[in-house]
């Protein structure tokens, strides 16, 4: 492990119990990295494919010492251990987690591109970013997120559902 970075990740849901899915999702995460904020929770219209459920999504910041590749890793074991099985791209899923950001990391491999190639045009990722981050600019991109919010396209698809969740709650209860 080196030096914490500051991270940022997106969480959605269309699957079972999408509350309890987000809830479980951040305390597997927790129990392996610094989570230090989440956002509210959103509950959105599908993107891609549209015949599936509505996703509830969120945001969350997190520091770790993990590389990228690790992280990728925690997430893909934290998507398998809430059941969420290789399927086709944008189908419905229980559980689905993306980096969107990791520091000032511009990362461009097979298995990984940071910032979130999509990023920037999709509203639910960008509506709770705004709320725990206005102030980021994500390398690559030269506006603030709250500039991003305010012009993404898809405004309508994308509505609060739910107050955040008790980070220290979460933290406390991944130890
Ligand atoms: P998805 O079906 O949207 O969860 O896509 C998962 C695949 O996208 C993973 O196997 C990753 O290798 C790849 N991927 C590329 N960039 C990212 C990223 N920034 N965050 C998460 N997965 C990524």
């Amino acid at each position: 492990m080196s030096e914490p970075v500051t991270a940022y990740l997106g969480l959605g849901s269309n699957l079972g119990d999408r509350e309890d899915n987000l809830d479980r999702a951040l305390a597997l995460l927790a129990a392996k990295v610094n989570l230090e904020a989440v956002s509210s929770i959103y509950e959105t219209e599908p993107v891609g494919y549209e015949k599936q459920p509505l996703f509830l999504n969120l945001v969350c910041r997190i520091a770790t010492g993990l590389s990228p590749g690790h992280l990728l890793q925690l997430a893909k074991e934290t998507e398998a251990g809430l059941g969420r099985a290789a399927s086709f791209v944008n189908a419905p899923r229980p559980i689905d987690i993306d980096i969107l950001v990791y520091g000032n990391r511009i990362i461009e491999t097979q298995e990984l591109t940071v910032p979130h190639p999509r990023l920037k045009e999709r509203a639910f990722v960008i509506v709770p970013l705004a709320e725990i981050a206005p102030d980021l600019v994500v390398p690559g991109l030269r506006q603030r997120i709250s500039c991003l919010a305010a012009g993404v396209e898809g405004l309508d698809g994308v509505r609060k559902y739910k107050g955040g969740f008790d980070v220290s709650a979460i933290r406390g209860r991944a130890l």
